[in-house]
Order: structure tokens, then sequence, then C-alpha cells
């Protein structure tokens, strides 16, 4: 199905004037990550996508068993479109309050003088190697992971345009009970219940695919024993709540939109909801997979 961008658009300005209603979320960092989300819808639309060949993909008996259909180290990008969000992205952060505009100086002078190799950077991120990443963590201690969202930022559309086609060759009504993406092999940034029958959707934390899974399934350890898949949910936070499996002590923040008055965008819900981690770490909890804004 093609993609409305206008649609699109209108869904993303309803999301953020939603986020600027709360208060505990500095403006100038809701004002940063509103031009990135605008920004990388204008990309997705631009984005130019690879799809490998079928002989390239996992067979439907492949799939059938829990693979992927793409691994994440198999993604390819657009390295123009990558390269020019990137420098579009570094020149906001610049333009942002300290700690932000100072480590985004640091990495501009990297790149000028070569010590930063940007295709390489994208390649890293797809691999999923985390070496550079961590050693860029440790040179801005104050924005440990400026260097990962910008990276994964500006892969995003084309990463979301390749997912969206690859979902296009997917076998079809399979009860899907993995945990990590059909499309990738990822594990989950946060889930929601949509329909009225409040049907479990995960959202994948590296190509964005939404895909439906079990309602009662832990999606990183696979636990289905009910007495050991328990949730809380905070008065501040309606419409939120954090399932926590006590097998792998690990949680997933849920949105209920059956409850929530406004629109719902799962990257953004993550952000608009981040007091819910606060209170599931503070509770000794684990989050796999990290925010796409770099905290
Ligand atoms: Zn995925
Ligand atoms: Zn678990």
């Amino acid at each position: 199905m093609p993609t409305d961008w206008d649609q699109e658009r209108r869904r993303l300005s309803r999301k953020l004037e939603a986020l600027r209603k709360k208060n505990y979320l500095p403006q100038g960092l809701l004002q940063m990550v509103g031009r990135t989300a605008e920004l990388q819808l204008e990309a997705r639309a631009a984005a130019k996508v690879t799809v490998p060949a079928d002989s390239e993909l996992a067979s439907p008996d492949q799939q059938a068993q829990g693979a992927a259909i793409l691994p994440r180290a198999r993604f390819t990008w657009d390295a123009g479109q990558a390269a020019d969000l990137f420098h579009r992205l570094l020149e906001l952060v610049l333009a942002a309050e300290p700690p932000l505009s100072g480590a985004a100086k640091t990495v501009a002078a990297a790149l000028a003088d070569g010590e930063l190799d940007l295709p390489a950077a994208f390649a890293a991120y797809v691999s999923g190697e985390e070496e550079l990443f961590a050693a860029w963590a440790a040179r801005l201690p104050e924005t440990p992971r400026l260097l990962d969202f910008l990276v994964s930022a500006s892969l995003a559309p084309g990463l979301e345009s390749l997912a969206a086609a690859l979902a296009e060759r997917q076998a079809k009504d399979r009860n899907w009970t993995h945990g990590h993406c059909p499309v990738c092999g990822s594990l989950p940034l946060i889930a929601r219940l949509l329909e009225k029958e409040g049907r479990k959707h995960l959202t994948c934390a590296f190509c964005h695919t939404e895909y439906r899974a079990k309602r009662l399934q832990c999606p990183f350890c696979l636990e289905e024993d009910a007495a050991k898949l328990e949730y809380f949910e905070a008065e501040e936070e309606p419409g939120i709540q954090v399932h926590v499996c006590r097998s792998c002590n690990c949680y997933l923040k849920t949105v209920d939109f059956r409850q929530l008055e406004h629109a719902s965008l799962p990257l953004l819900d993550d952000l608009e909801s981040i007091a819910l981690d606060i209170l599931a770490q503070n509770q000794g909890l684990v989050r796999p997979t990290l925010s796409a804004w770099g905290f």
C-alpha cells in the first residue's frame, strides 16, 4: 500500500503538539526532536531502496521457523540520503544548548579532518558493531549517545523504506511467536495494543516495522507463564503500561491506544513516556533496547 505522506505529516504534527504539553520535557529538546522527525519524514519519501532478489531472502519455510526475512546486518541503505540527513541533523545539534552543542562541535571537527568516516560509521551501526559508538561514548561523557543518535536517525528513513518493501514479500497469515522482528530479527522498542480487541503489536528497534505478537508472552525470553508476566501503570501516564517479565527481569512499555486520547506514534510515544523508564529502572528492571532519541 503506498504511503499517504500528507496523512503521515498530520499525524506527526498532532503527536508533537501532545508532546509539547508534557512540561517535564525541555522545550529545546522537543524542538530538536520535532524537527528531526520532520526531516526524517521528508527523507523517507526521497530515500532510494534496493530490495534484494527473492533468492537472497529467507524462504517461506525458514520464515515459518522464525527466521527474519533479511537479517539486520544485510540491510542496505541510500548512502546519499543518509549523509545528507546526517549533516542536517548535525546542524540542528550544533544550534542546541550545551552540552549538546559542544559535543556536536567535536563530531563536526572529527568529520572535517577525516578522523570520523561517515560511511564506516553507517556500516558499523547496521551490522550492530559497538566499538566505534563505545569509543565516542567515552569521549563525550555528557552526551554519550550523540553519535548513535546522529547515525541511526540518518539511516532510519532508508531502513524503514526497505523494511516496508520487505514486509510486502513476507509470508502472510502466520502466527508469529518468536519475539524478534520478522523483517530484520531485532528486538522490539515498544508495544501498542490496537483495535478494539487490544491486539498486541511490537515496534522493531532497528527497522521500526510494527508486527503483531502474542499478547501473553515476553518478547525477549518468550516466557508465557502468566504468573511471571506482570504490569504496572503510573497515574501521570494514563494509557501506558510497563510490562515486566519476572523470568528475564526485562520490561517493555505498552501503549494502550484505546485509552489514549491523542495520536500515537511508537518512537514518540517512547519519548513521551520516559518517566516510566525511570520508574522501571529504579526497580532494577532492564530495558533491552534503547530509545531512538539518544538516551
Ligand atoms: Zn526490524
Ligand atoms: Zn522475559
